[in-house]
């Protein structure tokens, strides 16, 4: 293995730096930030579970995923890290607008979701926002939604954004994250997947990860992922 740089410049990662890193066990070893780095030390995390390990090589050269592992197996840091290290290297800003969208089924989960994002990404200077419905005031939200890097959202209520705030504008997203999609699918998101995902630019990185691959997360890998790394593992994290 070459000798593994601390930081990988900003700019680019070429798209055959994954083979360089396909073997590595730990956080450290990659090409993270060291923000990321930090965040990830700081909370804790050291060593890589399956799915991340197996995803996080494609996933930081920008390569569109299709991840399935089961519950538990450390999905979260396999699409936060990815969404931190792309907005890092694009040098994201706060006039930036927003930059990555992640959707969850629930309030719940988008809201433990949102805790690792802000733990892991504590020393990044993005403004991220919990936009779950519910009894938070929409009206604040539509105010301040143009204004964030880092949307975490159940799809419902980013389609009532979409069709509701002046303006909304996520013309220059770069990254989009589905995650526990057959949940998604489960819970009636469909319509609204459906009628988001066409909505957004197409020049973009797309991860979507699911405990189960069904029908219908096919068929909606199929609408969201383009050309997309298959990433299944099944045995114990
Ligand atoms: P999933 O989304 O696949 O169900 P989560 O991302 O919620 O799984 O992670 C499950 C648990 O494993 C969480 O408590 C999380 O903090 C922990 N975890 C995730 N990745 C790591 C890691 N690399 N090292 C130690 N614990 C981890
Ligand atoms: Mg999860």
């Amino acid at each position: 293995l070459a000798p593994l740089p601390d930081e990988a410049p900003v700019g680019k990662l070429r798209g055959d730096t994954f083979s360089r890193y396909a073997g590595c066990a730990k956080f450290s070893q990659l090409p993270l930030s060291k923000r990321t780095k930090d965040g990830l030390k700081q909370a804790q995390f050291v060593k890589m579970t399956d799915i991340q390990r197996a995803s996080l090589p494609h996933s930081l050269c920008g390569r569109d995923i299709l991840g399935a592992a089961k519950t538990g197996s450390g999905k979260t840091l396999a699409f936060i890290i990815p969404v931190l290290e792309k907005l890092h290297r694009e040098k994201w800003g706060p006039l930036d607008g927003v930059g990555s969208i992640i959707m969850s089924p629930t309030r719940e989960l988008a809201g433990q979701l949102f805790d690792v994002l802000k733990a892991v990404g504590k020393y990044h200077g993005f403004s991220a926002g919990l936009l779950i419905g519910g009894r938070k005031d929409i009206e604040l939200e539509k105010e301040r939604v143009n204004g964030l890097n880092i949307l975490v959202c159940t799809p419902g209520r980013l389609k009532q954004h979409m069709d509701e705030t002046p303006n909304f504008d996520c013309s220059q997203l770069q990254v989009l994250v589905l995650d526990e999609a057959d949940r998604m699918l489960d819970q009636g998101f469909r319509k609204d997947l459906d009628a988001i995902i066409p909505q957004l630019p197409t020049h973009r990185q797309t991860m979507l990860f699911s405990a189960t691959q069904t029908k219908s997360v096919k068929d909606l890998a199929r609408l969201s992922l383009k050309d997309p790394e298959y990433i299944s593992v099944h045995e114990e994290a």
